[in-house]
């Protein structure tokens, strides 16, 4: 058996458009472009190259580009000066602060300064609040890009068993929601988890997010299983996942590194945004 691969790049690319024509229509009828604003603080050669790939992502769907590169030595008071500012701007639809940040800045405060209206990246308490209550709210982007590619394929989630392995609060654990939300039975992994292989083979829906290259092999899945790979890791023989090459021989569906999660990531932070200008103008109502 070979598994279907879900290609992300087929997705976010259908996903991109609509957003881009969403663009066109809010500058039709609001006679400017909304904003995208990234604030990379260091230079993290990872870092650099995701906040390039986001900003030209951004600028073919017609959006404004706010970029501030910030040195790895700005304070704590001179990141959140750039966010307050950012904020302030009413053509910024959206602000993301790249992760990880340099060590000695707090990066929960820095988040909390992002209001939630303009909080693309949906990681602020409120947006993770409302994420846990099932309220309107702007949700993390590879998670819900994960989601997409599900429908995407096809995969019906309600009812399934689904296994998330990481639980961290950018990727695992509100995948796990949204999972939940959807109705599946969900079960959280994590380094502490004992027999990782005797829950990961009971899942429908396996979601690796450890950052663990190679984590996942093909005893880990359970035969037609959909399995989805976050992971990222840059080798000699270029970027590979969490999840073992052998696993498509076993799984029903898997997504490829790269060309999978990835350019899901881009194309919900985009999707996100022009909600997030067309909120601000309805008045922002609902988040
Ligand atoms: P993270 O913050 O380091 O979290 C990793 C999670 O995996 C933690 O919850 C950790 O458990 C868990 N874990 C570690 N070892 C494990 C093991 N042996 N078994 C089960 N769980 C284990 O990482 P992250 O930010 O969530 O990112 C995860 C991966 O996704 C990375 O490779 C990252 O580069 C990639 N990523 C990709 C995209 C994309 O767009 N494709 C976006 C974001 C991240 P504890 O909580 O117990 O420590």
């Amino acid at each position: 058996m070979s598994a279907i691969v879900i290609d992300g790049r087929v997705v976010a690319r259908a996903s991109r458009d609509k957003t881009a024509e969403r663009v066109r229509e809010f500058v039709r009828v609001n006679g400017f472009a909304p904003g995208l604003a990234t604030i990379l603080v260091g230079g993290d050669p990872a870092s650099e190259v995701y906040v390039r790939n986001k900003r030209t992502a951004a600028a073919e769907a017609g959006f404004v580009d706010f970029h501030r590169h910030l040195e790895a030595t700005a304070s704590e008071r001179d990141v959140e000066r750039t966010i307050v500012e950012l904020a302030a701007d009413d053509t910024v639809a959206g602000i993301l602060l790249q992760l990880p940040l340099p060590d000695g800045l707090d990066r929960s405060a820095l988040i909390e300064c992002i209001p939630p209206t303009k909080d693309v990246d949906g990681l602020t308490t409120l947006s993770q609040g409302r994420l846990a209550r099932g309220t309107v709210g702007l949700r993390p982007c590879t998670p819900s890009g994960i989601i997409e590619m599900l429908d995407f394929a096809g995969i019906d989630i309600a009812g399934t068993n689904a296994v998330v392995v990481g639980r961290s609060e950018l990727v695992g654990h509100p995948a796990a929601e949204l999972l939940l939300r959807r109705g599946a039975t969900v079960t959280i992994s994590h380094s502490q988890t004992r027999d990782l292989r005797s829950v990961t083979s009971r899942a429908d829906i396996l979601v690796a997010a450890a950052g663990i290259p190679g984590l996942i092999g093909a005893g880990h899945v359970k035969p037609g299983a959909a399995v989805i790979d976050v992971g990222i890791h840059r080798t000699e023989n270029g970027l590979v996942g969490d999840v073992l090459p052998e696993v498509a021989e076993v799984a029903g569906w898997v997504t490829p590194v790269p060309g999978g999660v990835g350019p899901m990531t881009i194309a919900t932070l985009l999707s996100n945004t022009i909600w997030a200008a067309e909120l601000s103008i309805a008045g922002g109502a609902s988040i």
